[in-house]
């Protein structure tokens, strides 16, 4: 195994999952793809776009036009205000619940449906099926987002199947985005070997029943993919709002809470507070098994970002990385309470996924890292100072939102 590089611009490193080359320079494919962003005429896209999805416009004006498929956190808003606002098409919104809603994550979904003035479909999987793929994906693959990632990719392919409303929208392509698997200009569409191979780890809803044998098939059939011949009959496509609009999550997120009252809330294990706030465990245990497995964890994809973005330098990105990387998650107790297991069962089922590149065990409980930050590069720069302004990510709530911290399971939000 030859050693990973890292990138001399950003802080990712030759291990990343998603596959990352660098060049003679030493500049990761991320970071070219990203210099696109600056040299792209972007007006011209937006025209390509609205081109893309004139035929799917409605004629009568009493049908929906597309699918988005949304959260209470991410893009949504943003995805929403172009589709919209902009475009001025008729979206039905999706969601699939992933069961660790934030009290916050409710709220900001509740004012984004009633905002925008839109419909919504909301899939609700039976808990008792959900809580076993919880379990097994958590022993076997080091998972505890396996359902929710399955659910959220598949739910809008499925509605589009069955409500025969061909065009879903979504809103950055991530490998495209971290490590420039394509340009812009590929213009690349959803696929279900994308979601199998990078979003589910390999393994689709039926893979799940062959391997282990404590699923049946009545725990897994919402998560399966349409058929082919489905998706072929309607005419199914996934397009990607970043192929067509300078993609830029901190500046979008900021208007969104200006023209829309989005809010967001800090987080302990990064510095963006506006990405995942509709989940207890994303940038939570989620986020620590990502470190665990390989070697890094969001706030590197943040600080990436923000390096590419001009906003932060290497220095400041690796200071804000080492800062934040191994602080402990705050709720691992609530993901215990709800699969009725202790902390230390918790502990040990996570411990098996410490990848050796990454980590040694010194001495019981005790364990050496050896991940990304350790190597790739000098912080000292970039720790002392206090950031720009351009550079601040603000938060007006928590993720508690208006009551203590605890999952809610299905929330309507107000009015
Ligand atoms: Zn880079």
């Amino acid at each position: 195994m030859s050693s990973p590089r890292y990138c001399r611009r950003c802080l990712y490193g030759t291990t990343h999952p998603l596959g990352l080359v660098l060049d003679a320079e030493g500049i990761c494919s991320g970071c070219r793809i990203h210099e696109e962003k600056d040299q792209l005429d972007w007006s011209a896209r937006w025209s390509k776009l609205e081109e893309l999805v004139r035929p799917h416009r409605s004629r009568s004006g009493q049908d929906y036009d597309c699918i988005i498929p949304v959260t209470g956190g991410q893009d949504s808003y943003y995805m929403v205000h172009l589709v919209k606002e902009r475009l001025g098409l008729n979206p039905l919104l999706v969601t699939y619940n992933k069961y660790f809603n934030t009290p916050l994550g409710i709220r900001n979904l509740a004012n984004l449906r009633i905002r925008f003035n839109c419909d919504i479909l909301v899939q609700n999987v039976n808990p008792v099926s959900v809580k076993k793929i919880v379990r097994t994906t958590l022993r076997e693959l080091g998972s505890i987002y396996w359902p929710c990632l399955a659910g959220h990719t598949v739910w809008p392919v499925q509605v589009a199947v069955r409500h025969r409303i061909p065009l879903i929208i979504w809103g950055a392509h991530q490998g495209l985005e971290q490590v420039g698997m394509f340009s812009h200009e590929h213009e690349v569409q959803m696929t279900r070997r994308y979601r199998k191979d990078h979003d589910l780890m390999g393994r689709e809803a039926d893979d799940l029943l062959t391997v282990y044998d404590t699923l049946k098939e009545e725990d897994i059939w919402q998560y399966r993919y349409p058929s082919d011949a489905d998706i072929e009959s309607v005419g199914v496509t996934g397009i990607y709002l970043g192929n067509y609009v300078r993609w830029d999550p901190k500046a979008q997120h900021e208007l969104m809470v200006e023209k829309h009252d989005y809010r967001g809330a800090p987080f302990a294990r990064t510095f963006d507070t506006y990405d995942f706030v509709d989940c207890f465990n994303y940038m939570d245990l989620h986020d620590l098994l990502k470190l665990y497995k390989h070697g890094y964890s969001r706030v590197t994809d943040h600080a990436c970002r923000e390096i590419r973005h001009g906003r932060l330098t290497r220095e400041q990105g690796l200071a804000l990385v080492r800062a934040h990387e191994q602080v402990t998650p705050p709720y691992l107790g609530l993901l215990c309470e709800w699969l009725g297991i202790t902390p230390q069962a918790l502990q040990f089922m996570i411990n098996e996924h410490r990848n050796p590149r990454f980590w040694t065990e010194l001495s019981p409980g005790r364990w050496s890292f050896n991940g990304w930050s350790v190597h790739s590069g000098d912080a000292a720069a970039g720790a002392g100072e206090p950031l720009p302004a351009k550079a601040i990510f603000k938060a007006s709530e928590r993720l508690e939102y208006d009551r203590d911290a605890a999952y809610i399971t299905i929330g309507k939000g107000w009015p």
